[in-house]
């Protein structure tokens, strides 16, 4: 058959081009760039990557792609800040802190709508609240609407966006994580907001990689590429020169010492001084708790916790209402509440620890007669956050008690006069190498986003991080903290994988690792249940190639490269 077509006389006019055949156009040279680095940098194998970058869009939605030219319109920005100077004049990445910032804020949509007249603008966010919010009001502001990318969205849509991403005809683009593999017909710039949020990493499919560090990977050859964090994650963007800008808000910091208190106050949920503080405030005020749910449960008699099979967590009561059931935060799962203790045959429980919504009930307490609502993962999936979120913005919330997840949203709400963080102590549940940095990118958020006081409540914690923050001192704590990073080898100078699968898998590559032919500083941890390895964590240096130990991997084996947490 393609002898046929050759032998004949070739006919030029007859030829058509291959992106009028293909189902998709050929991938560009930095989504091709991007399939090597997924599987360089988080063990994808080619399926993996592919899946990744390829929409699985039908492909009858996709026609034939060519690009167009678009017409611009010629944009003229007034009262030029500093911001704005260093934006335009910025190449490659860098790191913009010191403050919250969005795509509303005059230099940086001064910076996109300029931008967006040399070619494509993609604006990245964690998540798709921030995304919407920052959408609805960037439209609202500069009267013209971004297009949207986020993996949310129905495929029909996303193959038509996809496709005028591909033609140039979107020219400014907000989208999610996987925005990036869109098919960039002139992208020029790069901004991610709200970079401290680790939602920048993908968690739900192999491979597990992270939008920032991919940016910066597309960045390389000299586009803007701009990080905005109050806070930025060093293991990230360690080696990225910063741009500070001055803070809005600068609120007191205050340490709530709950060992100065009488022994009755120390051990209430809500001591006296606490709720003084809330009643002398018309504003609404913020109290940050990191525990979610109402309480775990413990027998009267012997201290029996009863704790979750599968992970070991203390399982705990969702609400009160649902007293019948605990339940694990880690795993999803739920067991029924024991009626005897198991260990002593007791039959009196009673609650510790504090979660959002006792907090929320000992609030609600001191001041029946003000509005209280609660945020938290929980009501996540739902309506309730988003009207939540909604009942602040629109001032008919007195008191509001929230989780981490206000986090990556305190952008869309006003200012607090008044936050407290309550349990202070509970922020350093986990232990691992990135704990202090996570608890000082907590704090920092939520002192970016108070005015007037913002009251830390510990049993006296020592913790440097802490320390450091009240002290005002993080920038300090933040160049010890490399130097033992640097030491140990941890990441941005090292690299730490958990590889988990079947034991069978994990056994073979353990025997392996054991030979000592690789370039691996240490096997951290080989967690085994009954006598088979359920994962290995490793840590192998930054100089040394990844290659080697991928090449061992087989697909049955899931990786994760400097994963958020160990457990
Ligand atoms: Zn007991
Ligand atoms: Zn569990």
């Amino acid at each position: 058959m393609v002898e046929e077509v050759v032998r004949q006389p070739l006919n030029a006019k007859k030829l058509k081009s291959v992106t009028t055949i293909l189902p998709y156009p050929p991938l560009s040279d930095t989504q091709l760039s991007l399939l090597n680095e997924l599987a360089r940098r988080y063990a994808a194998t080619r399926t993996q990557a592919v899946r990744t970058v390829v929409p699985d869009f039908p492909l009858r939605f996709i026609p034939s792609v060519e690009k167009r030219t678009v017409r611009r319109k010629s944009i003229k920005v007034k009262n030029i800040s500093k911001l704005y100077r260093y934006l335009t004049k910025a190449k490659g990445s860098l790191v913009i802190t010191g403050r919250e910032m969005n795509p509303t804020d005059k230099a940086i949509a001064d910076y996109i709508v300029t931008q967006a007249n040399k070619g494509q603008v993609l604006c990245l966010f964690p998540d798709r609240y921030s995304l919407e919010w920052a959408l609805h009001h960037f439209s609202a502001q500069q009267n013209r609407r971004p297009s949207i990318y986020h993996a949310g969205l129905s495929k029909s849509t996303l193959a038509t966006t996809w496709k005028k991403i591909a033609t140039g005809e979107a020219q400014i683009i907000f989208g999610t994580r996987t925005a990036l593999f869109a098919p960039f017909a002139s992208l020029c710039s790069i901004l991610a907001f709200n970079a401290s949020d680790d939602s920048y990493r993908s968690w739900d499919m192999q491979p597990h990689y992270d939008a920032r560090e991919l940016a910066m990977v597309v960045a390389k050859n000299k586009m803007p590429n701009f990080l905005f964090a109050v806070l930025p994650s060093f293991s990230i963007t360690a080696g990225v020169p910063l741009v500070r800008v001055p803070a809005t808000t600068l609120p007191k910091r205050v340490a709530f010492d709950r060992r100065a208190l009488p022994y009755t106050e120390r051990k209430k949920i809500l001591p006296e001084e606490l709720i003084k503080k809330i009643a002398a405030e018309d504003k609404p005020v913020l109290v940050f708790a990191n525990k979610r749910g109402y309480a775990a449960l413990v027998c009267r008699d012997c201290g029996y916790l009863p704790r979750c099979e599968s992970c070991d967590r203390a399982l705990v009561l969702k609400s009160k209402k649902t007293i019948a059931t605990l339940h694990c935060e880690r795993c999803n799962v739920n067991i029924s509440t024991p009626e005897t203790c198991p260990e002593c045959t007791g039959a009196s429980f009673h609650f510790v620890g504090a979660g959002v919504e006792r907090i929320a009930e000992a609030i609600k307490n001191a001041f029946p007669t003000k509005t209280v609502q609660i945020l938290s993962a929980s009501n996540k999936q739902n309506v309730i956050l988003a009207s939540t979120l909604e009942n602040i913005r629109r001032d008919t919330v007195d008191i509001i008690v929230a989780t981490a997840v206000i986090l990556p949203r305190l952008w869309t709400v006003p200012t607090f006069d008044l936050t407290i963080v309550l349990g202070a102590e509970g922020l350093f549940l986990q232990t691992d190498w990135q704990a202090s940095e996570r608890v000082l990118a907590t704090l920092e958020q939520l002192s970016a986003h108070t005015s007037g006081e913002l009251m830390v409540d510990t049993y006296g914690n020592e913790d440097p991080a802490l320390k450091a923050f009240l002290a005002g001192t993080t920038a300090d704590f933040y160049k010890q903290e490399i130097k033992l990073r640097k030491k140990f080898n941890y990441p941005p100078y090292g690299t730490i994988l958990t590889l988990s699968g079947t034991s069978k898998e994990l056994d073979t590559l353990a025997a392996v690792l054991k030979k000592g032919q690789l370039a691996i500083i240490e096997i951290i941890l080989q967690r085994e249940v009954g006598g088979a390895i359920k994962m290995i964590i490793l840590k192998v240096s930054k100089e040394a190639s990844l290659k080697p130990l991928f090449a061992l991997l087989t697909s049955a084996i899931k990786v994760d490269v400097n994963p958020t947490t160990l457990l």
